[in-house]
């Protein structure tokens, strides 16, 4: 059997590595020694959530797509996955933290909730993360780990580590987003101190309430490359909110600055915005998918002209979910109906070592995402359902 670089046994982690010394840490969730994981030598990892939920027909079919990069250009790179589906299960719900969560533990209802964000559930994965997974298995600093999230989604904020013994806190991702650049910025005007007396109150206080809502407590360690990464941000942009871009052409910016600052290892993107269809205006979802389209473009066109990621990076393209088809709703694409195509969605990966220009047109699991992740990195996704998609790897 030839061996190729994403074969190499990625499954044993530094605790179980011939020659490493057991820690009495390993495997408790402590931090981790310097000893603990090898090197990542693997291809950089891009997943991109064509999120909040999109249908195939206005995203892979042909002539009503709104999304001809990715369909006419990206597909041809790589492999389209026409026939992916999220599994029509007991409780499984078609929505966007739990097909996040299908995405990064490769099980589905792998998951538990904790509370509520308003109307939005707030869940915590049950199973290790991709994140975890390659960060247990390699030496990656938590800053080459990325989530990029919404700014109005503070509850997916949380979806970087799971409850997993073995697993847990130590190997969670970082997360950049508004929410966390607002912490930044807050403690900033407070350790400064120049600003009128009433501004500083008002920082204090929003400080306060920002983190009121971080309730796992992962918000508050800022690391020293985290807080340049933010204070340039903020150099750039200003306190207003006002000069920078916003919905998820404010993902694309954030995940491009940090490519070129942090040169993330596994990065995923959770765009969102052809979710605001719920309230009723078909227009803001197709206008939504173009505008993921063009991201799409711009993190291809940034990874191609950079020496440490051209030819280097693997892209999974990938939704949460899919939406309603029934027209005779009088809110028309809903995902919370369990209808067969809220559950109908697609995958597509490209880069060094996925075939081109191939359809792999079969029933496939959205949990497969992330076992054909840990293929591509190196690692074994030990808790995940779905199966390796050896067909679209060369
Ligand atoms: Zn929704």
């Amino acid at each position: 059997m030839t061996t190729g670089w994403w074969q190499h046994d990625g499954n044993r982690s530094a605790c179980v590595q011939p020659g490493a010394h057991r820690s009495a840490r390993c495997g408790t969730g402590g931090r981790r020694g310097p000893h603990t994981a090898r090197a990542y030598t693997g291809p950089n990892v891009i997943i991109v959530r064509f999120g909040g939920g999109v249908r195939r027909s206005e995203t892979i079919v042909g002539k009503k797509s709104y999304a001809p990069y990715m369909l006419n250009v990206l597909a041809r790179r790589g492999t389209l996955i026409p026939n992916m589906t999220i599994a029509q299960l007991d409780g499984v719900d078609t929505s966007h933290a739990e097909g996040t969560l299908n995405i990064l533990t490769g099980r589905y209802r792998g998951y538990s909730k904790v509370g509520s964000q308003g109307l939005a559930p707030l869940l915590e994965p049950g199973a290790p993360t991709l994140f975890e997974y390659v960060r247990k298995a390699f030496d990656i600093p938590v800053h080459q780990a990325l989530l990029v999230n919404g700014e109005d989604r503070p509850q997916e904020e949380y979806l970087t580590y799971g409850g997993h013994a073995h697993y847990g806190v130590s190997y969670r991702s970082e997360v950049i987003g508004l929410f966390r650049y607002k912490l930044h910025k807050f403690r900033r005007i407070l350790e400064e101190n120049t600003a009128s007396e009433a501004e500083l109150t008002e920082a204090a206080k929003q400080l306060k309430e920002l983190k009121a809502q971080d309730y796992r407590g992962t918000a508050g360690d800022s690391s020293p490359v985290m807080e340049r990464f933010w204070d340039t941000w903020r150099a750039q942009y200003g306190d207003t909110g006002l000069k920078n871009p916003r919905g998820d052409r404010l993902l694309t910016e954030l995940a491009v600055k940090a490519i070129r600052e942090l040169k993330p290892r596994l990065m995923m993107i959770n765009y969102q915005d052809p979710d605001y269809v719920h309230w009723g205006n078909a227009s803001h979802y197709t206008r939504a998918i173009g505008i993921i389209d063009q991201g799409l473009q711009r993190l291809v066109d940034t990874v191609d002209l950079d020496p440490a990621y051209r030819g280097r990076t693997v892209f999974v393209v990938v939704p949460d979910c899919g939406r309603d088809a029934n027209g005779l709703m009088s809110v028309p694409f809903q995902h919370h109906f369990n209808t067969r195509s809220s559950h109908e969605i697609f995958g597509l990966f490209f880069g060094p070592g996925i075939a081109q220009g191939k359809v792999l047109d079969k029933p496939v699991d959205q949990t497969s995402v992330a076992t054909t992740i840990g293929a591509i990195m190196g690692f074994k996704a030990s808790g995940a359902e779905g199966r390796a998609l050896s067909e679209i790897l060369t």
